[in-house]
């Protein structure tokens, strides 16, 4: 059996594929959308392809696995969805010429796999659909679990640059590519090329004389924005610190910008009652974030437990950051009430 070096290779080499189609179907989105006529379909096009072809390349390097994945072919089954079903096919030939439809629909059928299993993949084809329709961040996200506990996290930023002076919502030429061992480390290398350079990446820790800066998510369905800004203001009333404006980004990009030190924090905060977290929006991102050395609890300091199925169902909320920032955000929350029953 292939050791995780091994396996982490696989995975990169199957992010990298991945990315490569993603990239291509979103220089045409807007012939995508126009053959299909349907907003959703791009997306629904490139998380498809993505699958297949993350399934494929990790069967080609490593042969048997459990892949517990976001999507399921039958919507391409039906006959209906024909259409969609061959601009899938035809994205993914960009990396596997005689891809044929069966051979498409096989390998997304090898996503279906389940958590009942000690170890398995998990894999975001295409995490962060909103920012991947604005052209700005989305994510490849793949991890692998052993016994609750991401082991392995591959995440493919397929428009995000390396150069962290660039903003995020412009597309980069490349993008990047960041995976981690546990116990390793974390790597950082292009996302469009499986032979391309990869450099072990030090986490920048915070200066505390620097603003503590946060990131978040995009969209306002997703994190409780009022209670990130009130979480801000408690630190500076308190005299522990300033805060910048918080960075807002889609996807598991969020979890790689604290890993290589861009931003102090990713903060996800409740902001529907009874949201249970998935295992494939986090897996990847957690195992690379603490790989660089943060910490990733839940909004109560608790670990995320990935052994309870697909969802992340005795954790609550998301708080990614170095130790010093992730103790104070903590002491936040806690002050705050932040998650306590009459929120
Ligand atoms: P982000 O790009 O960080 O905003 O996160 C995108 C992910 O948010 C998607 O993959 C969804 O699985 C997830 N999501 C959907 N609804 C919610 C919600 N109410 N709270 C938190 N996350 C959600
Ligand atoms: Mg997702």
């Amino acid at each position: 059996m292939p050791n995780l070096t091994e396996y982490a290779e696989a995975g990169r080499q199957a992010v990298v594929a991945a990315s490569i189609v993603c990239r291509e179907i979103q220089n045409n989105l807007d012939a995508v959308r126009t053959i299909t006529k349907d907003d959703k379909s791009p997306v629904t096009v490139a998380d498809y392809a993505a699958q297949a072809v993350v399934a494929m390349v990790l069967k080609e390097h490593i042969g048997e696995f459990v892949l517990v994945a976001e999507e399921s072919s039958s919507f391409l089954r039906d006959e209906d969805n024909a259409a969609i079903l061959s601009a899938v096919v035809a994205a993914v030939q960009e990396v596997w010429d005689d891809a044929t439809a069966d051979s498409v629909l096989n390998a997304i059928d090898l996503g279906s796999g389940d958590t009942s299993h000690h170890k398995y993949w998990t894999l975001d084809p295409v995490d962060g659909t909103k920012g991947f329709l604005r052209n700005q961040q989305y994510a490849i996200a793949l991890g692998f679990i052993e016994d609750g506990t991401p082991t392995i996290g591959v995440m493919g930023c397929p428009n995000l640059a390396v150069d962290m002076s660039m903003p995020f919502d412009e597309r980069d030429e490349h993008g990047c590519l960041y995976y981690a061992i546990q116990g390793l480390g974390v790597w950082e290398t292009r996302c469009d090329d499986g032979d391309a350079p990869v450099i072990h990446i030090t986490r920048l820790d915070h200066v505390e004389t620097e603003e503590i800066s946060v990131c978040g998510s995009v969209e306002k369905a997703h994190t409780n924005m009022s209670d990130t800004d009130r979480i801000l203001d408690w630190i500076e009333e308190n005299g522990l610190g300033q805060a910048g404006e918080p960075a807002r980004l889609d996807s598991q990009c969020k979890y790689a910008v604290v890993a290589r030190g861009q931003a102090d924090a990713y903060l996800r905060l409740p902001a529907r009652k009874g949201y249970v977290e998935r295992i494939w929006d986090h897996a990847a991102g957690c195992c690379i974030a603490c790989e660089s050395g943060a910490f990733v609890t839940d909004i109560f300091g608790k670990n995320l437990d990935f052994s309870h199925g697909r969802g992340l169902e005795v954790n609550k909320g998301i708080v990614c950051a170095p130790p010093r920032v992730h103790g104070l955000m903590l002491r936040a929350i806690k002050e705050l009430g932040i998650g306590q029953p009459k929120d």
